[in-house]
């Protein structure tokens, strides 16, 4: 079988929103933790794909969609989650 296919070589970073809806794609370009006891660095790759950490302190969900976490102590967690930049510059938050 062919090496799993990320929806960010899919659509890379600048993508429009217009092109990502089109792949079903939503609006977090890498949805990415950092657990900060072990150093794992972990990214959820689509909706379902639920990642932990070798130590399991630290989960990532939720893909290009939402920015799930799941964390025993908030202070273990560091967010390194990147948005799709807009092409529109009102469409940032
Ligand atoms: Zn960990």
């Amino acid at each position: 079988m062919t090496e799993q296919r990320t929806y960010q070589s899919l659509c890379p970073q600048g993508t429009s929103e217009a092109v990502r809806r089109k792949h079903n794609i939503g609006d977090i370009f890498l949805n990415q933790a950092k657990c900060l006891l072990c150093g794992d660095v972990i990214t959820s790759n689509h909706r379902h794909d639920f990642v932990r950490c070798s130590c399991k302190s630290v989960a990532v969900d939720g893909g290009s969609w939402m920015n799930r976490r799941l964390f025993n102590s908030a202070d273990m967690i560091e967010e390194m989650a990147v948005p799709y930049e807009q092409d529109v510059a009102s469409d940032i938050e």
